[in-house]
């Protein structure tokens, strides 16, 4: 399979070269040249099979070509070590739980496919560094899945205090091949000191850097698994899906999983305050402009780098992308009252994204149809906003616990990219 720029400035590339490179070199995101449709009777069928098995026939389309069948098994088998079960919140309302993985937030998935498909195509090769900027559960996801894989150094820009405790634990506390940088800034200036990075030519000479946030294809694709099994759990094909959204790659994985046939009826984008994609719903425009912090951190995204791809998987047609997606947004006071109303009525207890997901399925769902949302992190992850919202103790996993006994340890910098780049060279 090759992959084309979405800025359509650089060569198309291989599999090998867009995990390894993760952006291209005009900046633009690798977007694979053709999605296969699956057949028929994947659908038919996918019910009696395993998640690992039908996530495996996802990956083979996607990746197929340019992995072997067997070490393509491999990889999908030891990625999902963990369940994504639906749960009906009430009648008509699922949630999808993506957060039984490691770090007990949906990135986890991603993760992990991506670091076992980058050993696979740079194995002992020498050193290659990932880069990733975080506004909490990215750096955590991507430390863990990371963690003590031969070969890779792992590099953490997080914004200085905007992060939650138990966050900041689970990557700055892992020591080995991950460094944790504490940017004095907002997650848009990581996001953009870390896209500096890869086009900067004489860094690139002297290092080589990839990167593991959803711009990677190998990132963001393999989260197309989580709708195809959402789907075989139902067991009907028409429902509608709702995404709590922040940089975009989950949905944009799921609206991959249209194209090779997922029968969803449509889809739902959930963002809190920061509002742009709402905003391009409404008025056809594209408006990227600094993040505001909310209590759904991890969606604070002001820029959301996967745009780009769904504007191009529709052929940069508003009116295309508002077929398939409508959009809603939530202060983080209408945040609180969800978890609040949701938590009384039926005793479900959503975390702050989860929340907007909730929300806006339940507020979009017409008359007697059946919906889920992604229930994207684990409320003990946002323990203290949690408890103050619904005034009651949150039990915190054993899981998750573990990360805040261990050490705390990054490097301060600025949000200035010279002194980034500095670090780098000497590290
Ligand atoms: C990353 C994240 C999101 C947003 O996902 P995107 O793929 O960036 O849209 C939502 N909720 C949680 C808990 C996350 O960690």
């Amino acid at each position: 399979m090759m992959y084309y720029s979405t800025n359509g400035k650089a060569p198309k590339a291989g599999l090998r070269k867009a995990v390894t490179k993760g952006l291209a070199e005009d900046r633009g995101l690798y977007m694979p040249e053709s999605i296969k449709r699956l057949p028929d009777e994947f659908f038919r069928t996918m019910g009696s099979r395993s998640f690992v098995d039908n996530s495996a026939r996802v990956a083979e389309a996607f990746f197929g070509e340019d992995v072997p069948s067997d070490e393509l098994y491999r990889i999908v088998s030891e990625t999902l070590s963990f369940d994504c079960p639906l749960r009906e919140v009430e009648p008509g309302i699922f949630a999808l739980e993506l957060f039984h993985g490691p770090t007990l937030a949906f990135k986890d998935v991603g993760a992990r496919f991506m670091a076992r498909l980058l050993r696979h195509f740079t194995g002992g090769e020498g050193d290659i560094n990932v880069l990733v900027a975080t506004s909490g559960d990215t750096g955590s996801a991507v430390a863990n899945g990371f963690l003590g894989v031969e070969g890779i150094r792992v590099f953490v820009l997080y914004p200085k205090g905007k992060v939650s405790p138990i966050q900041e634990c689970q990557f700055t506390t892992l020591g080995q091949n991950v460094t944790a940088l504490e940017i004095d800034g907002t997650f848009d200036d990581c996001q953009a000191l870390v896209k500096a990075a890869f086009v900067d030519e004489g860094l690139n000479a002297s290092m080589r850097l990839t990167s593991a946030n959803s711009i990677n294809v190998a990132r963001f694709l393999p989260q197309a698994f989580y709708y195809f099994h959402a789907v075989a759990q139902l067991g009907t094909g028409d429902a509608v899906c709702c995404v709590p959204s922040g940089n975009f790659g989950n949905i944009c994985a799921a609206l991959f999983g249209r194209r090779m046939g997922l029968p969803v009826k449509r889809f739902i984008a959930a963002n809190n305050a920061n509002s742009v994609f709402y905003e391009f719903l409404q008025t056809g425009e594209y408006r990227p402009r600094p993040s505001v912090q909310t209590i759904a951190n991890a969606m604070d995204v002001g820029d959301p780098s996967n745009f780009a791809r769904i504007w191009d998987l529709y052929g940069h047609s508003p009116e295309a992308i508002r077929a398939d997606v409508s959009g809603a947004t939530y202060s983080d006071a209408q945040i609180e009252n969800t978890i609040r109303d949701c938590y009384a009525r039926t005793g479900y207890l959503l975390d702050p994204h989860g929340a907007c997901g909730y929300r806006a399925l339940k507020e979009g769902l017409q008359p007697g149809e059946t919906g889920f949302f992604c229930e994207t992190a684990h409320p003990a992850k946002f323990k203290d906003t949690v408890e103050r919202i619904i005034g009651a103790p949150v039990a915190v996993p054993e899981r998750l616990a573990a990360f805040m006994k261990g050490e705390k340890k990054s490097v301060a910098l600025p949000a200035d990219f010279a002194a980034f780049r500095e670090f780098l060279l000497t590290a």
